[in-house]
């Protein structure tokens, strides 16, 4: 039986959602309510494409190894309010706190499109098939996911032209100039072009991730490809809350405090790509979020007052591996940005892209 006023419904199972959970999971009863079989580490997703052999499987960490005392409830919630949750399957699940955790969606590969493990995994050799066999790769848009999805597939075809084409007029804005130079150096060294200031002046007709004829118009130039990726387009995934617990922001994004409560909920927080924190949005991000969120509930139910605050940091950090060995990184350090070189990324995230985080906290041998 659950013990009266202890039960934590956590919506989304993602890299915020399972971190809180897990936190909780000796404090409170958790139940977990997360559409997919698997929690997925979308850091290995690009690698999963292009190595679905070693990669596909890696990503996925099966719930069942993530909670000793909770439950995992395979539904999507429809709607949420200050007292509990109700699921699109018409079931309710009442809360004493809630926390929303639902992150976002991004075009496949880089988030996949199933909630299913098998299905993502066989989506992943299917399209690696389609993207064998092209030779000219146009990839839409130059930010991490861009950039890393053109690093990853420079590693495994030495010969294949790699273009990708941004209409901003530089890379990473909001990071150090030295970062920004030091990636050019190493794209240009990979053999991978980089188009700024450029936009399709129209979507190809081929669907993104499809071998066929890409025939583009780019900044007025014709341009040929034989397969591309849309690498933007961010949809925050909060459509199932509307205005209920608080009116979202234009990006979709719900109005948390400095302690991660939805605005006027003292019981219901949010962590993650859902909530309007002005940051970069990140899994590392997310995770933090996940133990302010996670103190401030014990504290709850142990009856104190909740004292945990999340503040961004002032100098944002970026590890953007460009393959496993490749790759540029930017920490805080107290004399301002610290550059991190190829061979620290590569330690860091790019050789082993978080497995062995996530292998330790979902009890993968
Ligand atoms: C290719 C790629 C590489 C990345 N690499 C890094 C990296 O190396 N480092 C880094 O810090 N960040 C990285 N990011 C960013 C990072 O993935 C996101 O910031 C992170 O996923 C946000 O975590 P989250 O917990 O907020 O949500 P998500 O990870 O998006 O998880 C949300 C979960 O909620 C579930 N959900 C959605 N709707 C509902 C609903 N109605 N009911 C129940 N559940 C629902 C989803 O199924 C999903 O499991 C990367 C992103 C991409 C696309």
């Amino acid at each position: 039986m659950t013990q009266q006023g202890r039960t934590v419904a956590v919506v989304g199972g993602g890299y915020g959602g399972a971190a809180v959970a897990k936190a909780l999971d000796e404090h409170a009863d958790v139940v977990l309510i997360e559409p997919k079989d698997a929690f997925v580490n979308a850091a290995g997703s690009l690698r999963a494409l292009t190595r679905p052999d070693e990669w596909a499987e890696r990503i996925f960490f099966p719930y069942d190894g993530l909670l000793k005392r909770g439950s995992h409830l395979r539904e999507y919630a429809a709607n949420v309010d200050a007292r509990g949750v109700t699921l699109a399957s018409g079931e309710r699940v009442e809360a004493d706190y809630i926390v929303l955790a639902t992150g976002s969606g991004y075009p496949y590969p880089a988030k996949t499109r199933t909630d299913s493990t098998a299905e993502a995994v066989a989506h992943f050799k299917e399209s690696h098939a389609e993207l064998a066999g092209a030779e000219r790769v146009l990839i839409a848009g130059a930010g991490p996911v861009g950039l890393e999805l053109a690093g990853e597939i420079r590693d495994v075809w030495a010969d294949k032209r790699i273009t990708v084409v941004d209409p901003a007029p530089e890379l990473l804005p909001g990071y150090a100039g030295e970062l920004r130079a030091e990636l050019h150096r190493q794209l240009e060294a990979l053999g991978i072009e980089v188009r700024l200031g450029a936009a399709f002046d129209a979507e190809p007709d081929v669907e993104p991730g499809r071998a066929g004829d890409v025939r583009v118009g780019i900044a007025g130039e014709k341009v040929e490809a034989d397969i591309w990726y849309r690498a933007y387009g961010v949809s925050v995934n909060s459509g199932y809350l509307g205005d209920g617990l608080a009116p979202l922001n234009r990006r979709g994004q719900l109005p948390v405090t400095p302690k991660l409560n939805v605005d006027g909920h003292t019981h219901v927080y949010a962590v993650g790509d859902v909530t309007d924190v002005a940051e970069d949005k990140r899994a590392g991000y997310a995770m933090q979020h996940a133990e302010v969120v996670a103190a401030n509930i014990i504290a709850q139910v142990n009856g104190e007052e909740p004292a945990q605050e999340y503040r961004p940091l002032a100098i944002p950090v970026v590890l953007l591996p460009l393959g496993p060995e490749h790759g540029v990184g930017q920490i805080p350090s107290d004399e301002g940005p610290a550059m991190l070189d190829a061979a620290a990324v590569a330690d860091w995230k790019g050789r082993d892209l978080m497995y062995g985080k996530f292998a330790e906290i979902f009890g993968v041998a």
